[in-house]
């Protein structure tokens, strides 16, 4: 068979439930997906067993289904994939593109989050250490469909970042790189609060080979204290009985076209109406959008 030309995808953490802000990213993610005659695929981003809730990923499936979304093939987990992870990251380090570190919080709390080096060249054992990423001293960027030019410079603004904790927790940014590149995704539509982590995505496909996918970052739905929308902020979970009014409040925040024929539609109805009218170009663009504001 020939590949599809686009394969999209949604990739939610069941550290909690899914909520209006989830909502908005899978559906654009969806439409984008199935507008352009498209796949999209569901991965469960479960490398965190401790911050897992329990019910978070059975409740996050059946919220998908009561709200319409359906998805191509088997739903991945990445919890059945950590030996993949690990077979990249022993590769990693023994080309000299990651090293073992043994600092402590409390050595790096001074600098801020930027990484200062200690490690980088002390050849430590990687038993019983985080593993780094040794990032190169220049500029990463790419252009999203949304967000226009979006740049970072690895060395200055991110430095050598963590890619397996010393607990052995596989970190996010090398296994949605792996995995978005062995699913063949061509689009990543997803909220605004992971631009900041693209140039370190955009790398690592660099490193391993893989393909440079399109980028569309949707705006992140804020509280009235500037507090991005989520469980921790006691943002409520999609109800079945509101799939409905949450789709199309999600349409109009997303700038797509409703109509007051839709308000006692089906979910699936909502969704066969909205597909062949999505225009991405008419998300705003912004990186946060105050809730307050939507209609
Ligand atoms: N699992 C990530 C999250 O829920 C999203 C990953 C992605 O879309 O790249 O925030
Ligand atoms: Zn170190």
């Amino acid at each position: 068979s020939t590949p599809a030309s686009y394969i999209g995808r949604f990739a939610p953490t069941p550290s909690g439930y899914l909520h209006f802000g989830s909502l908005i990213a899978a559906l654009a993610s969806y439409l984008d997906a199935r507008a352009a005659g498209g796949r999209w695929l569901l991965r469960m981003e479960d490398l965190d067993p401790p911050r897992e809730m329990p019910g978070a990923q059975t409740g996050i499936l059946q919220a998908l289904e009561a709200y319409g979304f359906e998805w191509d093939g088997h739903m991945v987990r990445q919890s059945e994939r950590l030996d993949i992870y690990n077979a990249q990251i022993e590769r990693l380090v023994q080309e000299g593109h990651a090293y073992a570190c043994t600092c402590s919080r409390k050595q790096l709390e001074p600098f801020n989050g930027l990484y200062p080096g200690f490690c980088r060249d002390a050849g430590r054992a990687t038993h019983d250490a985080a593993i780094r990423l040794r990032v190169p001293d220049r500029q990463y960027g790419f252009s999203d469909r949304v967000q226009g030019e979006f740049h970072q410079h690895l060395g200055r603004e991110v430095g050598d970042f963590v890619i397996r904790r010393r607990d052995g927790l596989i970190a996010y940014q090398l296994a949605v790189v792996l995995d978005d590149g062995w699913q063949g995704i061509t689009d990543i539509v997803r909220g605004a609060d992971l631009l900041d982590s693209t140039p370190r995505q955009l790398y690592l496909q660099q490193l391993l080979d893989l393909a440079q996918p399109r980028y569309l970052h949707v705006p992140l739905i804020t509280q009235p204290d500037g507090h991005k929308l989520g469980k921790r902020y006691r943002s409520p979970p999609l109800l079945p009985a509101e799939a409905t009014p949450l789709l199309l409040r999600a349409l109009r925040a997303l700038g797509q076209p409703t109509t007051g024929e839709l308000n006692d539609a089906l979910p699936a109805e909502v969704m066969s109406w909205a597909i062949p009218r999505w225009d991405a170009r008419r998300i705003p663009q912004c990186r946060t959008l105050p809730e307050a504001q939507l209609v």
